[in-house]
């Protein structure tokens, strides 16, 4: 799952009221990524602490993911691109949390 593109991603919008049984998204990310927290948002070229697991999508993506993410970058209306290392989870509880 880390394979994926860096390039072309947009915020999905209106999934602020989505939870899944991880509590929140940031733990999902977590979870899924077995990693720790990154330091940096995942938005290429944003130095900001990333706050938040946010939706994002790919039109050569299949399904929506997450990925850390700042209160600014989330934000974002236009696409934006990922940095390079930026493990992306699949938000689809039935394929991770509520398999
Ligand atoms: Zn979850
Ligand atoms: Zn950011």
């Amino acid at each position: 799952m880390s394979t994926v593109t860096s390039k072309n991603w947009k915020n999905k919008k209106g999934t602020g009221e989505r939870t899944c049984v991880c509590g929140s998204w940031k733990n999902h990310w977590i979870k899924f990524a077995k990693k720790d927290w990154p330091e940096y948002c995942s938005v290429k070229e944003c130095g900001n602490a990333p706050v938040l697991g946010a939706h994002v999508i790919n039109a050569e993506v299949e399904g929506e993911r997450i990925v850390p993410m700042c209160d600014s970058c989330n934000k974002l209306q236009e696409s934006f691109d990922l940095k390079g290392e930026v493990t992306v989870v699949r938000a689809n509880t039935r394929e991770t949390c509520e398999k």
